[in-house]
């Protein structure tokens, strides 16, 4: 957190050191990116990423969404738009936030999208099948998504029984566990690792992690068996 001098803000542990939370995705066909955050550019950077076929939203918030604009790099190369899924709620705000890449008098170089309007029903990207998990996140409907038997899931503080069973059957779960503390809008810890236990996922990890959660390695230690604390670069294959 900009400004903050906490343990984990000045932890020397790589592990304490976040960029906003997003997934990437890839079979051996295709690769998409789950959430444009603000850090999205230095993210694809970072892993020098040089292909991209396709961007998911889970919800409208600016740190799911700010780094849109950087798609252009992806539009430059491929000399194509990118296919972008996304509910109602989040296409309202991509064409607020984001204006000028839809409207009529472009200028040149503006991100170049096309957009495709999700609902629940499952949808194919390339050769991944995508199922939709609808979460609440206070009062907002927020976007999990199943891809197989992995399931992600960021941003939520309740979901509805018929949407955990969707859930159900995954053998990794990526889910939001901000803090200790209560909190309005995201899981905290307690509440994550309760629900894991009772969506009998065997492995979990937990991510969109405050720096108020306390120090990766010390709470990664206290966590029960199957449950770890996400961390930026962290891969695995289902
Ligand atoms: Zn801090
Ligand atoms: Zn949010
Ligand atoms: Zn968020």
């Amino acid at each position: 957190m900009i400004a903050c001098d906490c343990a984990v803000c000045l932890s020397s542990d790589p592990r304490d050191n976040r960029l906003r939370s997003s997934v990437m995705v890839e079979s051996a066909g295709t690769r998409f990116v789950i959430d444009t955050t603000p850090d999205f550019r230095y993210q694809m950077l970072r892993l020098k990423i040089r292909h991209m076929d396709a961007l998911l939203f889970t919800h409208p918030h600016k740190d799911h969404i700010a780094g849109l604009d950087d798609v252009r790099a992806f539009n430059f190369f491929s000399q194509k738009p990118m296919d972008v899924y996304a509910n109602y709620l989040t296409e309202e705000a991509l064409r607020r936030d984001f204006y000028y890449a839809f409207s009529d008098t472009k200028y040149p170089g503006v991100p170049e999208l096309e957009l495709h309007l999700i609902d629940k029903s499952p949808f194919m990207i390339g050769d991944i099948t995508v199922i939709p998990i609808e979460v609440w996140h206070l009062r907002m409907p927020v976007m999990g998504f199943r891809i197989g038997d992995f399931t992600y899931i960021t941003d939520a503080n309740r979901i509805e029984d018929s949407e955990k069973e969707k859930i159900r059957g995954s053998s990794i779960i990526v889910l939001n566990a901000l803090r200790k503390e209560k909190h309005i809008s995201h899981f905290n810890l307690r509440e994550a690792i309760d629900l894991v236990k009772e969506l009998g996922v065997p492995k979990a990890y937990f991510t969109h992690i405050s720096h108020q959660l306390g120090l990766h390695q010390e709470i990664n230690a206290e966590l029960p068996e199957g449950i770890e604390l996400s961390y930026d670069g962290l891969t695995f294959s289902v």
